[in-house]
């Protein structure tokens, strides 16, 4: 199958930190890729290196290369890049603005100006996020007074307005409580049908729930990366095994 996103031979610097070390990876389309690890292996730097997020870092020096689709990001704009390859961070950022005005914001900015596919766009995204039973009687009520969990299924929301072909998650759960994981768990599940998906987690459980692929690393270095099952239950590292045995990180 061919892959949607290849990585080859990515190295991260910050100054004269190495903190991606020779990363090669493929990316498969329409399925879910965890990326696991402990706090300051360099998971946010791996996934802001997807869409060139990592480019705008003060100290940024980075070498290898990436294709989305055989073709080389670096010479993607980087408008082209962020709108194919989506990103929603660790805590969402609700605009402070209605949920509809969130929702719209990008749709409008690419075009799109018919009221009734703004109101298709709303709607289908909402429902795709899982959000949109508990949210359509108050479409005009401003985001930033959503709860935590509604938010950041907002965001997933309106990352997807831009129908981007991959969706990067940055630890989208960890401020969440069980049934918002829950909730989020089973859209990422429904929507990896449309979208790829890399989800960066420190959650091991989540992983092995959604991931159909697991990616390790540490201190920078990609230590193991197969399908999840055997990641959990056949790890070819010993670090890898003493990671998921909970002996560090
Ligand atoms: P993780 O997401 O796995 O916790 P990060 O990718 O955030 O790890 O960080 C990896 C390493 O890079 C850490 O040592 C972190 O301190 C360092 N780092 C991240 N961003 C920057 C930056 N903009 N400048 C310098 N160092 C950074
Ligand atoms: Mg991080």
């Amino acid at each position: 199958m061919k892959s949607i996103l290849t990585i080859k031979d990515l190295d991260v610097y910050f100054g004269d930190k190495q903190v991606l070390k020779n990363i090669n990876m493929k990316i498969e389309r329409n399925k879910i890729t965890a990326i696991i690890g402990p706090s300051g292996c360099g998971k946010s730097t791996f996934l802001k290196s997807l869409n060139l997020l990592v480019n705008e870092e003060n100290s940024f020096r980075g070498t290898g290369e990436i294709l989305f689709k055989d073709k080389n990001i670096n010479t993607m704009g980087r408008e082209e890049i962020r709108e194919k390859i989506g990103m929603v961070f660790q805590h969402p950022t609700a605009f402070p603005f209605s949920v509809y005005k969130n929702l719209i914001y990008a749709p409008i900015y690419y075009g799109v100006k018919d009221k009734n596919d703004l109101d298709k766009i709303v709607e289908d995204k909402l429902r795709m996020a899982g959000i949109y039973n508990e949210i359509k009687d108050n479409l005009n009520m401003v985001a930033t007074k959503l709860s935590g969990g509604q938010q950041q299924r907002l965001c997933i929301a309106r990352a997807l307005t831009v129908e981007p072909e991959i969706l990067l998650l940055d630890e989208p759960c960890s401020s969440l409580d069980v049934k918002n994981i829950e909730n989020i768990e089973r859209m990422l599940l429904e929507i990896s049908n449309e979208y790829t998906i890399l989800i960066a987690t420190h959650n091991l459980a989540q992983a092995q729930r959604i991931a159909n692929y697991t990616a390790f690393i540490l201190n920078g270095e990609l230590v193991e990366f197969a399908e999840t099952d055997k990641i959990f239950t056949a790890p070819q590292d010993i670090r890898t095994k003493e990671y998921i045995a909970g002996l560090y990180g």
